[in-house]
């Protein structure tokens, strides 16, 4: 945890445990970080993965690319400086979502091996769970579900991921999708058997 700028604060720990959220919930609390580039499907899965888990009657919630930018993170660009602020908040609030006992989703293209780390870092052991979610680029680039390398190799479009920013791919990921090499409801049914086998829910 990083250091609080004010000194006169203190640290209440609630009266109602995980566990015993856990317990009413029937599930465990965990955070499915998706990583990849854009278009390589990361919305697209966790889209998946969630209407799975709600059919199962899990209680599940996923923060997704743009959305956070309206609020949480609206202030926030795509420098580096920014990009890492913005993977900082989201991970508090997985942070916070997984101790409620949620099946946190959070897809975001989140290219620094360190910002991811860091998320990993603050979340309890085992908490996190790095989706890898990989598509060579030129597949993700004749995707282009949102118009962005178009604009990005027009130059319209500054540090772009894979195409004038970097992507750091993850080194040991939980899991590990290929896109394109299997479809939308095989890499789904690969994380619910993750998350069978680590008891996150029941068989
Ligand atoms: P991201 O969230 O990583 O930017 P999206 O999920 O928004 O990517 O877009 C991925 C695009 O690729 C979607 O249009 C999706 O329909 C398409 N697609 C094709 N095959 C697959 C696959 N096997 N898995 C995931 N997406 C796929």
């Amino acid at each position: 945890m990083g250091q609080p700028k004010s000194e006169n604060i203190t640290w209440h720990a609630g009266t109602h445990s995980r566990e015993a959220r856990e317990r009413i919930l029937g599930q465990r609390g965990v955070t499915l970080w998706f990583t990849g580039l854009s278009g390589s499907g990361k919305s697209t899965v966790a889209r998946e993965v969630e209407r799975m888990l709600a059919a199962r009657g899990r209680h599940v919630y996923t923060l997704d690319g743009d959305n956070v930018r309206y609020g949480l993170c609206q202030d926030l660009g795509f420098s580096p400086e920014d990009r890492t602020e913005n993977i900082r908040r989201i991970g508090e609030v997985c942070k916070l979502f997984t101790d409620a006992g949620t099946i946190t989703l959070a897809a975001f293209v989140s290219p620094y091996r360190a910002d991811r780390d860091r998320v990993r870092a603050i979340l309890p052991a085992g908490d996190f769970v790095e989706v890898y979610v990989a598509a060579d680029l030129s597949v993700c680039e004749s995707r282009d579900p949102k118009g962005l390398y178009r604009k990005a190799r027009a130059g319209e479009i500054a540090e772009f991921t894979g195409i004038s920013a970097p992507y750091e791919e993850p080194e040991r990921p939980e899991i590990a999708l290929r896109t394109d090499q299997e479809d939308v409801a095989s890499s789904a049914a690969r994380v619910l058997r993750f998350l069978e086998d680590r008891k996150v829910i029941a068989t």
